[in-house]
């Protein structure tokens, strides 16, 4: 967009006219926002023209990088043909349809199904809305009650937000009296010197206690990501997914994954389900990568259970949002697949870029201030503490994320700090020459932030 204005009229115009989400807004009215002018690869700049690495991909979307042409162009193609319709009475479209044949294939075994939305919280709205229909049509509808996790993060709608294990969602009127939550399988705070699959059955088992606890009988349905994502990339020990698997299957309970973050290449395989032998899934949530962020769209993956028991037995099936299934989106999300699969960006992770990124992340341990490395794909985790010695906590964890996150901008790195973890997801076409910019950067970063929290 070209015109006259200064940053410091954009500034003054978005601080009067444009509520942010996710923000808080006093202190975004007395401070300045970081306004992004243009972007290509794995760079942005802002109106100023300082260059900066996206470490963190958007919000871990934009898996193909800033501007490629071909999404556009396939968009406006698109435009051009059918700017839009509906998928009511009957209704439909061929992008829509050749997407749905497609993620058939992409996705694990037995999802032949899509159902199309606009956001991962959508998603996820419509995941427990057809939990909910998929118990009521098989005759048992007292399995109302759903079980989410701590640091889970499912969305933003109410029901989304009731889901995720964010307290500070719940708080401001996100909750659901049928969500319940079971601790996450964070080993670095619960389960420290343990053996990694000791720990995993010892997780996966407060899943069964909470069933036990509420009457299996009341219990529809089990929502995970198979890494947490905005909770700080947590990643599952090693056989946790196999023992979930084996609780859900014992008491009939819907397994739906979100892969939302994690879907699309950013594990270095296409859906991390694959990664962790997540099979028997309900339904999968996926949305960001679909379209590398470049258009909203996202998806629910029915599991034949489910699309049986809906197609079979008939009824409306009373949701809907007036874009699903969007032909130029659709388009844009068939492009962005179309160049995935073409220039081999998703092997190219999993052979080179994700194992270089893990290595040089890796050195990165062992710093005064942290005290975990995790890294899986493309998905980095900095676990920051007072010292790596003591492993003593950071107090104040939201002072940490504002200070980390302006101490990298001033160094021309965008990462996510979330509570005291970094967490670090660069677009899937970064080089090896930018994760050395990125990891060098970071440990400058860390090293004056170790400084100010020295001088507290
Ligand atoms: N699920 C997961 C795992 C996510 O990471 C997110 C967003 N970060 C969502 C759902 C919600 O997606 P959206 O912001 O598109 O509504």
């Amino acid at each position: 967009m070209n015109d006259k204005r200064s940053t410091g009229d954009w500034q003054r115009i978005d601080v009067a006219n444009y509520l942010h989400p996710f923000t808080d807004h006093l202190a975004l009215a007395t401070g300045k926002a970081l306004i992004l002018a243009r972007g290509s690869g794995s760079h942005v700049w802002d109106t100023d023209g300082n260059r900066l690495l996206d470490g963190f991909a958007g919000l871990a979307c934009v898996a193909l990088g800033y501007g490629r042409r071909e999404l556009g162009e396939a968009a406006a193609r698109q435009i051009g043909e059918l700017s839009y319709s509906s998928s009511f009475f009957r209704g439909t479209n061929k992008p829509a349809i050749a997407l749905a044949e497609k993620l058939v294939r992409l996705t694990p075994e037995g999802l032949n199904h899509v159902f199309f939305a606009n956001s991962g919280s959508e998603a996820n709205d419509t995941a427990i809305r057809m939990v909910r229909q998929y118990w009521r049509l098989v005759g048992q509808p007292a399995r109302q009650i759903i079980i989410g996790r701590e640091a889970a993060y499912h969305g933003s709608t109410v029901a989304a937000g009731a889901l995720s294990g964010m307290p500070a969602m719940h708080e401001q009127g996100a909750r659901l009296a049928e969500v319940v939550h079971i601790k996450a399988p964070y080993q670095f705070a619960y389960g420290r010197g343990i053996e990694e699959s000791q720990f995993a059955v010892i997780a996966a088992n407060w899943l069964e206690e909470k069933i036990l606890e509420v009457g299996p009988e009341r219990v529809a349905a089990f929502f995970a990501e198979p890494i947490q994502g905005a909770g700080g990339f947590k990643m599952p020990p090693r056989g946790y997914f196999g023992e979930i698997q084996r609780i859900c299957n014992k008491y009939g309970i819907l397994l739906v994954i979100d892969e939302v973050i994690t879907g699309f290449g950013r594990s270095g395989r296409w859906f991390a389900s694959e990664l962790y032998e997540i099979a028997d899934i309900d339904l999968m949530c996926i949305a960001k990568g679909i379209t590398s962020g470049y258009v909203p769209l996202s998806a629910v993956m029915v599991g034949d259970r489910v699309a049986s028991a809906l197609i079979d037995k008939g009824g409306l099936f009373a949701h809907v949002f007036t874009s699903s299934g969007h032909p130029v989106s659709c388009t844009v999300a068939l492009e962005n697949i179309r160049i995935l699969e073409d220039e081999r960006i998703i092997e190219r992770v999993a052979q080179d870029i994700a194992p270089y990124f893990g290595e040089q992340l890796g050195k990165l341990a062992g710093h005064e201030i942290i005290g975990e490395v995790r890294c899986v794909g493309l998905m980095g985790a900095l676990e920051l503490v007072r010292s790596s010695k003591t492993l003593e906590p950071i107090d104040n964890a939201e002072e940490v994320c504002e200070k980390v996150r302006d101490l990298g901008l001033a160094h021309g790195i965008i990462v996510r700090p979330v509570h005291s973890t970094v967490t670090i997801a660069p677009p899937l076409v970064i080089t090896r020459a930018e994760i050395d910019y990125l990891v060098e950067r970071l440990r400058l970063t860390l090293d004056e932030f170790a400084v100010c929290l020295r001088a507290k």
